[in-house]
């Protein structure tokens, strides 16, 4: 059954130290943006949501820390598109599980969204790990929230 968990981060210290897995966050781009992400250059995000898939395989708490954190050297493509001024994470998504379902995940979120071609799986042979969606909520199935932006 799916149990929401409505904690901020830092108040879920303790849990989140255990946690590892995939987890998915929920970004919404707040006015259409031109970004440029890294080698894979200047890329047009349209206004709406968008749902990235990552995993973490040892502490998550600090993983999801650092993608809420502004200020930090650009390293993965969703650093460059979190450093937007128009972006912001809304919700975090996690599940425990090996780094292997974070592609099985990702295909489950393109069959619902728009892939963007090629942003975060350079280490795969997924389209992509960065989704223009609609809707969310199906991620509830089968995920548990671990973050709501208030
Ligand atoms: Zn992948």
């Amino acid at each position: 059954m799916f149990e929401e968990s409505r904690l901020k981060i830092g108040e879920t210290k303790k849990q989140l130290n255990v946690l590892k897995g995939v987890y998915v966050l929920i970004i919404r781009v707040e006015d259409d943006a031109s970004v440029n992400v890294g080698a894979l250059g200047k890329l047009t995000f349209e206004k709406g949501l968008y749902a990235y898939v990552g995993s973490a395989q040892n502490n998550l708490e600090q993983r999801i820390k650092r993608h809420l954190r502004k200020e930090k050297r650009l390293f993965w493509h969703i650093d460059y598109l979190l450093d937007n001024g128009t972006t912001k994470v809304v919700k975090v998504f996690h599940k425990q599980a090996d780094k292997t379902e974070e592609c099985a995940i990702a295909k489950v979120i393109g069959e619902r969204g728009e892939p963007i071609d090629g942003f975060g799986s350079s280490d795969c042979s997924c389209k992509s790990h960065l989704f223009r969606i609609e809707d969310y909520r199906f991620l509830q199935d089968f995920m548990r929230v671990l973050y709501v932006k208030t």
